[in-house]
């Protein structure tokens, strides 16, 4: 299928073509024909399958369609994350360009004076963080009593992040009769809810099943020592000559303090969280963007929708709590149909946390053990028990003796060696 056959005017297709796109996505297939004949949509698909192209452009077709001089917000995309918002916001200016249609993004932690100022002006399409939205409802600084579409995208983490009340006071703004898009990356039953008091028979479309992974995205796990990770991360990193590194961290201080070490190493690292200014977090993707950083260090919640072309690499530094995180975390990398790997240091204690990714995934992820860093716990067992007759209770298995902290021995590792060689465990 080409992009002539889906119904999309000159001048879209004259912006898809100089975009670089020849084929349309799976999910923009099914999306844009469906969307343009006026249904309600709820649609499974991850970042990384084109989803923005498949809302933007029919919608943009239709605004088209039904042009009038009147200015008035007639598209609202709610979105989990500034910087998702930031990326829809330009996908609707690029997708748009040969179109008059004006686009704003309002999000927290910038001045809501500015915003006010483009309101003011009149815009037709908003995307929204949904926190800054209702500020702007409630000081009346904005009217979507013509809203036309409604787009909810990547509905689960607005859920995660405790959007949901924002998102339902939103709704009270909202025309009855309008078009309604729901984009999210797994239905748990909170979803499946929001869909049913919101969407009006909709079409079910479902790219890939919410609890798959994108096929191109090689994973692997490196069963390693918690107190060794870092060592392991940096040996990779210098080792390997991986670049373009989005390591995941469960925690803000854990990604500062990992981002810091990583630069105390020689590697240029920065952290990227919600404890960042807005400034900070723009700052720290452009550099990142630019290869100017080699590794950047961020949360979930942080890393959320970051769309960076051709990412090569991503590493979990820790396993996610939430299982469907990992699928969140993972789909940073080969998108759109490139190639890219997913590396997961997993230590003994968050053998948990691996099963259950694992009974999501429905598949076991290939582990492999790198020399020099063999852990002294093994993942598929219970952490080893002290041996009877034993008097050094609690050691670990393998007895490092001494050692601390489950640490091998270094003449035990082939630490000469300039390129380990990897065992399959
Ligand atoms: P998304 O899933 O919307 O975050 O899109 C992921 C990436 O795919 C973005 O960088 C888009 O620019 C790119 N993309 C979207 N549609 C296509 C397409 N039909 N062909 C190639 N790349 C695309």
């Amino acid at each position: 299928m080409s992009f002539n056959t889906l119904g999309l005017s000159p001048e879209l297709k004259q912006a898809i073509e100089s975009k670089g796109y020849t084929d349309p996505s799976e999910i923009q297939q099914q999306a844009i024909p469906s969307i343009l004949q006026g249904n309600d949509i709820m649609a499974g698909a991850q970042t990384g399958t084109g989803k923005t192209a498949a809302f933007a452009l029919p919608i943009l077709q239709r605004l088209q369609n039904d042009e009038s001089k009147r200015r008035r917000v007639r598209t609202l995309v709610l979105v989990p994350t500034r910087e998702l918002a930031s990326q829809v916001g330009d996908s609707f200016r690029s997708y748009g360009k040969n179109l008059r249609f004006r686009t704003s993004t309002l999000y927290g932690g910038v001045s809501i004076k500015t915003q006010i100022d483009k309101l003011k002006k009149g815009v037709d399409i908003v995307v929204a963080t949904p926190g800054r939205l209702l500020d702007h409802l409630d000081k009346r600084t904005l009217d979507l009593s013509e809203l036309e579409v409604l787009v909810l995208d990547e509905a689960d983490r607005m859920l995660d992040m405790g959007f949901i009340r924002d998102i339902k006071k939103i709704f009270k703004y909202l025309p009855k009769k309008k078009q309604n898009l729901l984009f999210s990356a797994t239905f748990p039953k909170e979803i499946q809810a929001l869909a049913d008091s919101l969407l009006n028979s909709p079409k079910r479309i479902q790219v890939a099943s919410s609890n798959s992974t994108a096929d191109k995205v090689v994973q692997v796990i490196y069963p390693v020592d918690k107190s060794r990770k870092r060592e392991l991360l940096t040996y990779c990193i210098k080792e390997e000559g991986w670049f373009q590194v989005l390591v995941f961290s469960r925690t803000k201080h854990g990604a500062n303090k990992l981002a810091s070490q990583l630069s105390k190493e020689g590697i240029n690292a920065d952290a990227f969280h919600g404890n960042k200014s807005q400034s900070q977090r723009t700052r720290a993707l452009k550099d990142f963007k630019d290869s100017k950083t080699q590794v950047l260090v961020a949360t979930d919640i942080a890393a959320r929708g970051i769309d960076i072309n051709l990412l090569p690499q991503v590493v979990n530094f820790d396993l996610p709590y939430v299982p469907e995180d990992y699928i969140h975390r993972i789909g940073r990398t080969a998108r759109a149909g490139q190639e890219g790997k997913a590396v997961s240091l997993v230590s003994a204690d968050e053998h948990k946390l691996l099963s259950d990714i694992e009974r999501l995934l429905k598949k076991e992820i290939p582990r492999e053990i790198i020399q020099g860093f063999e852990p002294t716990q093994n993942l598929r067992s219970e952490p080893p028990k002290p041996k009877p007759n034993n008097r050094g209770k609690g050691r670990p298995q393998g007895g490092f003796r001494g050692a601390g902290k489950g640490k091998p021995s270094r003449s035990k590792g082939p630490w000469h060696k300039k390129r380990p060689k990897k065992n399959s465990n």
